[in-house]
């Protein structure tokens, strides 16, 4: 190939692809990174993990001092709510991350194309009416918000918002109508619920939270419930009309039925997201996308162009920052002509309300489908002395075990630091680990982590504290 203007080009500056361009730079290539928003980061930083995660702190603190504090002595009279204050700290929380990905664009000598890129051949991109050549390609342009149809969203002041609104109401809304009680849905549900908003999740499965583990679905919807958020499952949106500040909006049974209308002063559409793959001309590379819109890949992270490679959101499977990130370091791997690979058996999800909600691996009814005899536990957080002790009380722990080698197949807990906990069985399952590896792995006392070793002794039917 005659000399090129870069050795890899990637597009889209989200977690999958900023990674891949650090990584690809770290190891020699001479790398660009196209990226057509004003800030590094991608919907992670910009209007995702991040500011949500801003808003869920704030909030619970919210809460804590609210509602929280009190029984352990500490007294907060007139606790009161300053929401720019809140909505302030998590733009600066953004504004330091993003600012940081630029940072390490300059520390790692990644030049950042800004615009919008477009393939003009298999290694060419048009970025702002300028042709840029490389060896190698990767699209890393990431996801947007799924429509409804009838349910126009205006994120600029208007009642009926997307995630993107959801993260900047100038106020706390009466009433919130949350459509879609997956992720997006139950973490910014909650952030309003715990400011002060009557929060209604219609969603359309009779369980929330697709994808997870039964038993988490059935009672992460206890939990929500008793937290104070109304729940209306097997329920569907047909319409919405604004007017005056306000929406209503018409629900009928999912399977069909009588309608009815509520009303609200806010309303977030989470129901899902789709890959951002208009606009990059990949018929100019003869690229289909599959019937999702995702650009489909073999193991290696490449298509069936030679040279272009795909990773994150925009490719099948979860649809997940740290699953992005991996990805990335693997396709860069790939292409310096190392060795990059991601088990996509076991990457961890984690839902950031309290309690957390998190999962790793096949959940029950998974490992039964594919052709498993399964063993599992159940060891509730209720028996776990920290949690205990912290007035913590919500959830469990289960670990699914392989009946015949033991081995881990998958865990799903309920606990306020599930996000964290879950980290061990995922390097456990990396390992290959039975789940007597984890009962007989000394685990620090007393730690919520101890509930993951109490479910794995109770897979073999013998834990000790219940
Ligand atoms: P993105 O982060 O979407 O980045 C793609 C980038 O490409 C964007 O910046 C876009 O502007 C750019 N781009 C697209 N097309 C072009 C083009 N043609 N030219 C130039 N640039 C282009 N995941 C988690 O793991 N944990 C969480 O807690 C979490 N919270 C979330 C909360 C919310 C509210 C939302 C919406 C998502 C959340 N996610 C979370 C999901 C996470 O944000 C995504 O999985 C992740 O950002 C995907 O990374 P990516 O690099 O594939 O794409
Ligand atoms: P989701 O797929 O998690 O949930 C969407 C929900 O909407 C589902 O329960 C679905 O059954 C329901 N639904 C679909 N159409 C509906 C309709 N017409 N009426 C009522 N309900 C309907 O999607 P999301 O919450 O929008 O999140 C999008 C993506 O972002 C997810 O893939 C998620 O992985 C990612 N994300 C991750 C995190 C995290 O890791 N903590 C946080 C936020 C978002």
């Amino acid at each position: 190939m005659a000399e090129t203007d870069f050795d890899v080009i990637v597009i889209g500056a989200g977690p999958g692809g900023y990674v891949a361009a650090i990584r690809a730079a770290q190891l020699g290539l001479k790398t660009a990174c196209v990226e057509s928003r004003e800030t590094l980061g991608g919907t992670c930083l910009n209007v995702g993990c991040i500011p949500s995660k801003a808003l869920l702190h704030g909030s619970e603190l919210f809460e804590e001092a609210n509602h929280g504090m009190a029984k352990f002595g500490v007294i907060a009279k007139e606790v009161s709510l300053d929401l720019s204050a809140m909505l302030g700290e998590k733009d600066t929380a953004v504004k330091e991350l993003t600012g940081g990905i630029e940072y390490l664009f300059k520390k790692n000598k990644v030049t950042w194309l800004k615009g919008k890129g477009s393939f003009v051949d298999a290694s060419t991109v048009k970025v702002d009416g300028k042709d840029y050549t490389a060896k190698d390609i990767v699209i890393a342009t990431g996801s947007s918000v799924t429509p409804l149809p009838g349910v126009d969203v205006d994120n600029d002041g208007g009642v009926i918002v997307d995630s993107t609104g959801a993260l900047k109401l100038p106020k706390v809304p009466e009433h919130m109508v949350v459509i879609g009680g997956g992720v997006i849905g139950l973490e910014l549900g909650s952030v309003w619920r715990r400011l002060g908003a009557k929060v209604t999740v219609v969603e359309f499965l009779d369980k929330l939270l697709p994808g997870m583990d039964d038993d988490i679905r059935k009672e992460s919807a206890k939990i929500f419930k008793k937290q104070g958020m109304e729940l209306k499952l097997s329920t569907k949106v047909t319409g919405a009309e604004v007017k005056d500040g306000k929406a209503t909006l018409t629900i009928e049974p999912a399977a069909g039925g009588d309608a009815e209308t509520i009303e609200a002063d806010a309303v977030l559409v989470a129901i899902g997201r789709r890959p951002n793959t208009d606009g990059l001309n990949l018929e100019a590379i003869g690229l289909e996308t599959n019937q999702r819109g995702q650009v489909e890949i073999d193991h290696d992270f490449a298509t069936k162009v030679e040279g272009v490679w795909a990773i994150g959101d925009c490719v099948p499977g979860p649809m997940l920052a740290h699953k992005a990130e991996d990805e990335g370091l693997a396709v860069a791997e790939n292409i310096a002509g190392e060795v990059g690979i991601v088990n996509h058996a076991v990457i961890p999800s984690v839902v950031y309300t309290m309690p957390e909600i998190a999962g790793v691996g096949m959940t029950e009814a998974g490992a039964k489908e594919a052709g498993h005899t399964v063993k599992s536990f159940k060891f509730p957080m209720m028996a776990n002395s920290r949690a205990k002790t912290n007035r913590e009380p919500d959830g469990f722990v289960k670990v699914i075990a392989d009946a015949e080698t033991d081995r881990v197949l998958g865990a799903w807990m309920i606990a306020s630091v599930a996000g964290t906990m879950v980290a061990q069985v995922a390097q456990a399952m990396e390992f290959g680990a039975t789940s007597e590896d984890i009962a007989y792995t000394c685990h620090a006392h007393p730690t919520h982590a101890e509930a993951v070793k109490e479910a794995a002794m109770g897979v073999k039917g013998l834990p000790i504290h219940i």
